[in-house]
């Protein structure tokens, strides 16, 4: 069953646990999910990007992923993710993500309002919650793009747009870290947990190490987006067994691997 984000992550930030969302581009990284949540018993965010829609369409994510929810018999939440604009986050709605987020974090402070609003009000019609962004979490290769979230501007955004969810700028990036490690702001996340009512999200899981994340958790950090690791995961499954294996066993390998790095997710850091 698809389920809503919103009381899952209100659970999660009153319990002090973290959800996992997990990227996904194509219907083996799905069906590989969903078998992981069933066997974890972990209910998980199950999200395609905006950027990703090349790879996988809308009607193919929300169609494939309703399929294996039936299938597996598991209840997860169907996330638009880094959705930039009302039209296209409006599609996503009406192909049945039951959460969207409005990524405004490159916006001036004003126009992000503006637009996470706009996109509320939107989400509500659907039944649907919404994640934004404050401060700017940039890719790994350019750390000089990030921009840490403030706490005032925090809760003013919060409290001006009453998002459901709000992921934070607080040390991580998008990507490989092949430049440099991600330096967690440990007290800016304990800062924003404790002044803020909204379930706090780490962009840019991957890389991060589990000690950093246990901490953030620890801190206040209720749901972790991670995809970089997985899609590296695979890849290395395909690539050890394509020497010596037909394509369709190399594909049934990276499904394999893409589950077992998100068990390891889920087993390091989400209570159960
Ligand atoms: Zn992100």
């Amino acid at each position: 069953m698809i389920i809503s984000s919103k009381e899952l992550l209100q659970k999660a930030k009153k319990d002090n646990n973290i959800v996992i969302q997990s990227n996904v581009t194509s219907a083996s990284d799905v069906k590989a999910a969903v078998h992981t949540s069933k066997i974890t018993g972990s209910t998980l965010m199950i999200a395609l990007a905006e950027a990703h829609q090349k790879y996988f369409s809308l009607e193919e994510f929300t169609g494939i992923t309703k399929f294996y929810l039936e299938h597996f018999g598991v209840d997860a939440v169907l996330h638009f993710d880094h959705g930039y604009s009302v039209e296209t986050i409006e599609k996503a709605l009406k192909s049945g993500c039951s959460s969207v987020m409005i990524d405004g974090s490159s916006k001036s402070f004003d126009d992000n309002v503006m637009i996470t609003k706009e996109v509320k009000k939107m989400a509500k019609k659907y039944g649907a919650s919404v994640e934004s962004e404050i401060g700017h979490v940039g890719s790994a290769g350019d750390d000089k793009e990030n921009v840490y979230t403030e706490v005032k501007s925090a809760q003013k955004f919060a409290k001006l747009t009453d998002t459901d969810s709000l992921a934070v700028s607080v040390g991580t990036s998008h990507g490989v870290y092949n430049v440099k490690k991600p330096e967690l702001q440990f007290d800016l996340i304990k800062e924003l947990s404790q002044s803020l009512d909204v379930p706090l999200v780490l962009h840019g899981g991957s890389g991060t190490g589990f000690e950093n994340l246990l901490r953030a958790k620890k801190y206040g950090i209720n749901k972790l987006n991670v995809y970089t690791d997985l899609i590296i995961a695979s890849k290395e499954g395909m690539e050890r067994s394509i020497k010596d294996k037909m394509y369709e066993s190399a594909v049934l390998d990276a499904q394999k691997a893409y589950g077992n790095c998100l068990k390891e997710y889920i087993e390091k850091l989400c209570n159960r």
